[in-house]
């Protein structure tokens, strides 16, 4: 779903919405993320728009029931955030998906993880140097943008789920050229680039490449709080620290 009829680069604006939740259907999530007390946390924050974005990585999953059940609980409390029910769906390979293409059109928001490379279902670089990964990965991306099933790419190109132990060597080893290709390819097919929280603020050197070349080509940015516990969901939480990288 289109969010934005124009791209936004107010962080102050783009932090009024959090497109990256993950609620109690997440195994990594806290037991506390309910449906009901995202809500509450969010009517208490001002939140305005919320996507909830449980992980499929696992076939077996039925996330259409899980998105109904969200829904059917969020209705419940009678709130008027503007809700989305999506997924956190896995771009595993290149042309390679868990989600079929009935799940992928029944969702509101389409958020893709292409980089969770510690995750079973994911195929691993052929050339396992810092620059094989940085390959493989933005080809991953590239698919997945150009695939349309995606609403918005999760956390694009972090290394941190990859064995290195500078956690930001694969994504070094992308060129500034390179990174601008992805995020004009991104912007030709309407795929929001996602500022993911906890990776920006975990690598604001790469946060700010991206934020930089990304509003010279044009690109939508998209705020994700990459939520899993309740102190969490405020988009607006730690915003002083975005604020320097996202100017
Ligand atoms: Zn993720
Ligand atoms: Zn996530």
């Amino acid at each position: 779903m289109k969010i934005y009829s124009e791209p936004c680069y107010d962080i102050d604006e783009l932090t009024n919405y959090n497109l990256h939740v993950h609620t109690i259907y997440s195994r990594c999530a806290k037991r506390e993320m309910t449906a009901t007390a995202i809500i509450r946390e969010a009517e208490r924050c001002g939140v305005k728009m919320l996507a909830l974005t449980d992980h499929f990585a696992d076939e077996g999953l039925d996330i259409l029931a899980q998105d109904a059940a969200l829904r059917r609980e969020v209705e419940e409390t009678g709130t008027g955030i503007r809700v989305l029910y999506g997924a956190e769906l896995s771009g595993c390979g290149i042309g390679k998906y868990t989600d079929t293409d009935e799940q992928n059109a029944g969702l509101d928001y389409r958020l893709y993880a292409c980089n969770h490379f510690h995750v079973d279902c994911w195929d691993r670089a052929e050339d396992q140097s810092p620059r094989g990964w940085a390959v493989f990965a933005m080809d991953i991306v590239d698919s997945i943008i150009r695939s349309g099933r995606a609403d918005a790419i999760a956390h694009p190109l972090i290394g941190r789920f990859l064995e290195f132990e500078d956690k930001h060597v694969v994504t070094n080893a992308i060129t500034d050229n390179e990174l601008g290709d992805l995020l004009t390819t991104a912007r030709d097919h309407g795929v929001a680039w996602e500022i993911n929280r906890g990776a920006a603020l975990g690598f604001p050197e790469f946060a700010a490449r991206y934020w930089n070349i990304g509003r010279e080509v044009g690109v939508t940015f998209h705020f994700g709080g990459d939520s899993h516990a309740i102190d969490s969901v405020d988009p607006k939480k730690q915003l002083d620290e975005l604020k320097k990288i996202f100017i």
